[in-house]
């Protein structure tokens, strides 16, 4: 059975916006993979956290993507750090800036705690950069709310998180 996936992307080095677009269409050659939609590209500040020059970080662009897939989910997941990877990834600090990052934040209603995946993602209810566009893409799929597993609902999580200085900036064309 194919699952509802969705991820967050996100770049802000060597031209995000480019990198978002091939980024998408790495997604849309996954094997037993579907790309269903996303939320078009959103510009979003870096998180500040004290141990990450952050202040230095150029802004970030983001989007998330809906994928219906038939991949387990740590399968996908080598996908995602392959595209990673051929984007020019470079691990160093969690948070430092990258030419692209790609979260899964939910697999179809699963909870997960492993050391490579956890699901949904951590981040996923305290970062306008994904739940602003999550509801825009949910919206776009006329889908009235979505469940975040132990969390509760999207139109719920949403109204207790600032937009900060979050702008859409358009579709990925
Ligand atoms: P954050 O996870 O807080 O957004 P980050 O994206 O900067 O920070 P990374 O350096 O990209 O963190 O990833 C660190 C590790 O997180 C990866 O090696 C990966 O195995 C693990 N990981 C755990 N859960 C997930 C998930 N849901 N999606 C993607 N990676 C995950
Ligand atoms: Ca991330
Ligand atoms: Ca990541």
């Amino acid at each position: 059975m194919a699952e509802s996936v969705y991820i967050g992307l996100g770049s802000n080095l060597e031209n995000p916006v480019e990198q978002i677009k091939a980024a998408v269409v790495a997604l849309k050659q996954i094997p037993e993979t579907q790309y269903i939609a996303d939320s078009g590209l959103y510009l979003s500040k870096p998180l500040l956290i004290d141990d990450v020059e952050s202040d230095d970080q150029d802004d970030y662009y983001n989007a998330v993507a809906l994928l219906d897939t038939r991949l387990e989910p740590l399968v996908l997941l080598d996908y995602l750090q392959a595209i990673e990877n051929n984007q020019g990834r470079i691990r160093e600090q969690r948070w430092a800036a990258r030419t692209l990052d790609l979260d899964m934040l939910m697999y179809a209603q699963l909870q997960m705690n492993k050391a490579r995946l956890i699901l949904p993602h951590p981040g996923i209810c305290v970062r306008e950069f994904v739940l602003y566009p999550l509801h825009r893409l949910c919206q776009k799929m006329q889908q009235p709310d979505l469940n975040i597993p132990g969390h509760g609902t999207l139109n719920k999580i949403i109204n207790s998180c600032s937009e900060n200085e979050l702008k859409y900036v358009g579709e990925i064309v």
